[in-house]
């Protein structure tokens, strides 16, 4: 996944985005938006300066630990970053997401659904919304189940009046993804949900040709963690 023929995440990155660009054009959506959600978590503030500096605005971290010690700083110098959630989140986390994140794309409980509310109550901050959809029914994997999706999407939009921007999966790693990426393209479709954030270094490419408006690469820009 990492192209040996770079060697500086600058270089893999403008690989990657014409990777994404010719992904487009192969699936007939060359005029549509496809955000690449640039995966930082594990490098530093010193691996990711260059790539900021290099153009790239949008961020995904998993850990909002990690994430509140890097990105503060990087925040308040580049005031268009736009950083994504992209890991769990723990309920009593939810303050501490809401301030950091613009995007929190692993809504995926009522419970956390009612401390992000306050969480919006309390900071005056709204991020935008993604629920996230555990596709393969794994055990150890957050999001909601494929068949609960419809009525947490429910409950979201008239519990809490949240909007709903987009939906998120990650696919079994042993399975064939595009499965898991039509499944979820079909959820999203039938409850009038815009945006798909799916495809990771291994199968973005795919995941574009299904539909997805937001891909989140790590490995293929940064090289193994
Ligand atoms: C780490 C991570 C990615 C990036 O994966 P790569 O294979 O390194 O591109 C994407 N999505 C989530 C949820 C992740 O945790």
């Amino acid at each position: 996944m990492v192209d040996e023929k770079y060697n500086n995440a600058c270089d893999r990155l403008f690989h990657v985005r014409a990777q994404i660009d010719e992904a487009k054009q192969k699936a007939g959506r060359e005029n549509e938006k496809v955000s690449l959600v640039c995966v930082s978590k594990f490098f530093s503030t010193d691996q990711i300066r260059p790539v900021i500096d290099a153009g790239q605005r949008i961020f995904g971290e998993n850990r909002v630990q990690e994430a509140a010690e890097k990105w503060p700083e990087m925040q308040r110098e580049f005031k268009d970053i736009e950083l994504h959630l992209i890991g769990p989140l723990q309920t009593n986390k939810s303050v501490q997401a809401v301030k950091l994140f613009d995007y929190i794309e692993t809504l995926d409980r009522p419970k956390l659904a009612r401390e992000l509310a306050k969480a919006f109550d309390k900071t005056g901050k709204t991020p935008k919304l993604f629920i996230q959809v555990n596709t393969g029914a794994e055990h150890q994997k957050a999001g909601v189940l494929p068949t609960k999706a419809d009525e947490f999407i429910q409950i979201c939009r008239n519990e809490y009046q949240f909007e709903i921007s987009g939906l998120m999966c990650i696919p079994p790693v042993d399975e064939e993804a595009s499965l898991h990426f039509s499944l979820l393209t079909k959820i999203a479709e039938r409850n009038g949900i815009k945006s798909l954030s799916m495809g990771m270094s291994g199968d973005f490419a795919k995941a574009i040709r299904f539909g997805a408006t937001h891909v989140r690469i790590g490995t293929a820009i940064f090289g193994q963690r």
